[in-house]
């Protein structure tokens, strides 16, 4: 169970803090072949946290033989499963004793405001964690219905050695919704954390050999995407790649596969979701919480945000009103201080980034209704939430993923026309559907393009339900649920001659 502690208390922790800052290969923290490091800045504040290892090929080609090696030896790939569940939990109840404190490194190197790390991303790592343990011994293979000359078992093995590349808004949910089913299934793992947000992951490596898993089956390279994240896309020793962060990058994981040696790719993307409210929604108080809370979740930097705003008209007035009144509440500062919601923006790019969208949006002809400036906080980046009207489809807000607190509106004369709206992208990853009618709820939340649809709220599903994007939002499979251990795992037909 989760609880906040007071603003004094994570300050506390966090200047007492240690930062593990050497890649973790083969069960141990190792100075890094590459001889280099990196800045892990604090966003809130702009200061240096500390100096991470930043690997390189040569780290790689270590981490992917001694993978390689405790893969082949079988200390956790041939360990029974039963026994694989009770480390993971072991490994669970770790992070859980250690919530505290993992909170504030996550919040520190990410901006993310602590009220979040502790009382969501913390909660459902360890939830996740447990969910795929509990999995481990519950997932049988298959007889064939096969002839009766012979006898067709259809099972599942491990694919080997997986690498892991990772985002840097969830640095910790990420990490275990791939870890999570990977070792379950008894691979080997590799992961590179985002070089922003490395700490975490480290730390959460340190705990997974204190929990029990052999030195070898997991470990961690910080380090740049170019150093670390191609030679392992293009390593000939890595079996499967699950990437989750841009589209463009995303893409270039494909093209390494390609040309090298075809191994699994699984990607999840960006996205540009919408929330469609149609004609006969009803409870706009709900409404705009969810509206808000999704567009500005993270401070927006969130893969499934819901930045467009598609609203019928006959709703679209009352529902401004009460959209402003739920802004409100919102309050941006200090990530250390448990009463903000929305913390920093990670780093000076993402900020500019954001900023030129909003700038783009206005001279484009959008309205600008809501914040729309950054807010001075020493060399803190934190940027007001934004709420422009009257955009429309051609608009750059309209189109592109800002990863940002910025929501647009777009408004439509019929509900065919939201619809039509929402779809009107080549992202699809999520979408939030907003009617008082069972019969549109069926109609619409099928027409919808987006690999989860939420209805009358906004929502991810949770760790029951496979979570991944249609079009440029995803690829390979699916996150979550016992789809994600399909993703770590190779199917074998064993025959065996009966007559
Ligand atoms: P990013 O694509 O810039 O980076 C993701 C990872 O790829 C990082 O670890 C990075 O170091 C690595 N990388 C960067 N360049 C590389 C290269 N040339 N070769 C190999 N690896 C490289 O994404 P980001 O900025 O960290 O995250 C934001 C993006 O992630 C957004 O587009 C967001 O929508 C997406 N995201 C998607 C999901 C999802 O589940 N669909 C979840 C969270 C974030």
């Amino acid at each position: 169970m989760s609880t906040l502690l007071t603003h004094d208390e994570y300050c506390s922790i966090a200047k007492n803090i240690s930062y593990p800052i050497n890649p973790f290969i083969n069960g141990k923290y190792i100075a890094p072949l590459s001889g280099n490091s990196m800045e892990t800045i604090n966003p809130a504040t702009g200061t240096t946290i500390t100096r991470v290892a930043a690997c390189g090929p040569e780290d790689v080609d270590l981490a992917v033989e001694v993978s390689r090696k405790s893969f082949n030896e079988g200390s956790w790939s041939q360990k029974p499963p039963s026994e694989r569940k009770a480390t993971l939990i072991k490994l669970a109840n770790l992070i859980e004793r250690d919530q505290h404190e993992l909170a504030v490194l996550e919040s520190l190197e990410s901006g993310k405001p602590i009220s979040e790390c502790q009382l969501t991303d913390l909660p459902e790592t360890i939830d996740t964690l447990r969910w795929h343990a509990e999995a481990a011994d519950k997932i049988y293979d298959q007889m064939s219905p096969a002839n009766t000359n012979g006898i067709g078992m259809i099972i599942r093995e491990p694919i080997g050695v997986v690498g892991c590349v990772l985002p840097w808004n969830f640095p910790l949910m990420m990490l275990v919704w791939k870890i999570g089913p990977a070792l379950a299934m008894g691979n080997s793992v590799i992961v590179k954390p985002a070089e922003q947000t490395s700490l975490t992951t480290l730390r959460i490596a340190g705990l997974a050999l204190e929990a029990g898993i052999p030195a070898g089956v997991l470990n961690v390279l910080p380090g740049l995407g170019p150093d670390v994240g191609e030679p392992m896309g293009r390593h000939q020793g890595i079996d499967a790649i699950s990437f989750t962060g841009s589209t463009e990058v995303g893409r270039l994981f494909l093209e390494f596969s390609a040309k090298s040696n075809l191994k699994k790719i699984i990607l999840e993307c960006g996205g540009k979701n919408p929330a469609v409210v149609l004609s006969d929604a009803t409870d706009l108080d709900s409404i705009a919480k969810h509206v808000v809370f999704s567009a500005l979740w993270n401070m927006g930097q969130n893969c499934t945000a819901n930045s467009r705003l598609i609203v019928h008209k006959d709703v679209k007035q009352e529902l401004l009103i009460k959209i402003k009144q739920e802004l409100k509440s919102w309050y941006t500062g200090d990530p250390l201080d448990p009463k903000n919601q929305l913390g920093a923006i990670i780093s000076n790019e993402q900020y500019e980034k954001i900023i030129a969208y909003i700038d783009s949006a206005t001279k484009e002809g959008a309205q600008l209704i809501h914040g729309g400036k950054a807010v001075t906080s020493g060399n803190g980046l934190f940027i007001e939430p934004t709420v422009f009207d009257h955009v429309t489809p051609d608009m750059t807000i309209a189109k592109e993923e800002i990863f940002g607190p910025v929501l647009g509106i777009m408004t439509v004369e019929s509900d065919q026309d939201a619809i039509d709206l929402a779809n009107d992208t080549c992202y699809g990853l999520q979408a939030s559907l907003f009617t008082s009618s069972t019969i549109k709820t069926h109609q619409y939340a099928r027409e919808l393009q987006a690999g989860t649809v939420s209805v009358n709220c906004y929502s991810e599903g949770d760790i029951t339900t496979p979570f991944g994007g249609y079009k440029l939002s995803g690829f390979g499979g699916r996150d979550n649920s016992f789809m994600a251990h399909d993703q770590y795992t190779e199917i074998k037909t064993i025959w065996i001659e009966t007559d």
